[in-house]
């Protein structure tokens, strides 16, 4: 099957990665940024947890310099939200947003899926898609009590090593959860297994993502979209040669 691949970057690329609490980019990414950081070990990542009790803060941190080892700047941010009460403070999120968008320009979001049905995954999946409006944005899935696990539409085949450091490093970051009967292994390993399935995965281990919205893309674009009406053909294609354009395309 054609895939998908970071083409013509001349530059590291930039990633940035939200979660609600802690332990929700490990779930829904952990073996997505250790593959890619594999493959791009100079990525600039941007990793931000929303909501964190000063215990689970110092899980969060741990963890994410852990799964960020290969990064080539990988910088970590966990903010004090209030767990499950995001909506009502809806406009300090926003303003973090804000804030986020002017210090970093991703080529790569991941965030919730704005299906999700606990209330702060989905706002922060519903202020990504409002704040990074050129952005691919990739949305991920959390296993929970609550039954909206859904049909993802696009998939990272993993190697089994990515499959297994990102479950180990889980269970071993975040002590508090252990008590919780769903924080076991089986769980992440059983999403992979079926995500790997439908995504015909050669180790049989994958993560699922929403691409709410992706451009494929032949040439590269230009930087001013009226060149196209004003300058002709030729020369539109030239100055768009000159542009590094940070976007997913075709690769084998
Ligand atoms: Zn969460």
């Amino acid at each position: 099957m054609l895939s998908l691949t970071f083409a013509r970057q001349n530059k590291a690329p930039s990633i940035l990665c939200l979660g609600a609490h802690a332990d929700d980019i490990e779930i829904g990414i952990g073996g997505t940024i250790l593959s890619l950081l594999k493959h791009h070990p100079g990525a600039r990542v941007r990793w931000v947890v929303f909501s964190a009790t000063p215990e689970r803060a110092g899980e969060a941190r741990a963890s994410a310099h852990a799964f960020l080892r290969d990064a080539g700047d990988g910088r970590v941010a966990v903010h004090g939200f209030r767990d499950g009460f995001f909506p009502a403070e809806f406009a300090e999120l926003k303003e973090t947003f804000e804030a986020l968008k002017e210090e970093f320009d991703p080529d790569l979001v991941f965030t919730h899926h704005r299906g999700d049905s606990h209330q702060d995954h989905r706002l922060i999946a519903e202020l990504t898609g409002s704040t990074f409006r050129n952005h691919v944005i990739l949305e991920y899935e959390i296993p929970k009590y609550d039954p909206d696990i859904g049909n993802p539409n696009l998939f990272v085949p993993l190697s089994y090593e990515c499959a297994e450091l990102k479950v180990d490093t889980l269970m071993r970051s975040f002590a508090s959860q252990r008590s919780r009967r769903w924080f076991v292994p089986e769980t992440f390993y059983s999403l992979m297994r079926l995500r790997g399935v439908q995504s015909a995965a050669s180790s049989g281990y994958a993560e699922g993502f929403y691409g709410a919205k992706l451009c494929f893309q032949f040439d590269p674009a230009p930087a001013d979209p009226n060149i196209y009406r004003s300058g002709g053909s030729e020369r539109a294609r030239d100055f768009g040669k000159e542009l590094a354009w940070p976007i997913l395309a075709p690769g084998r």
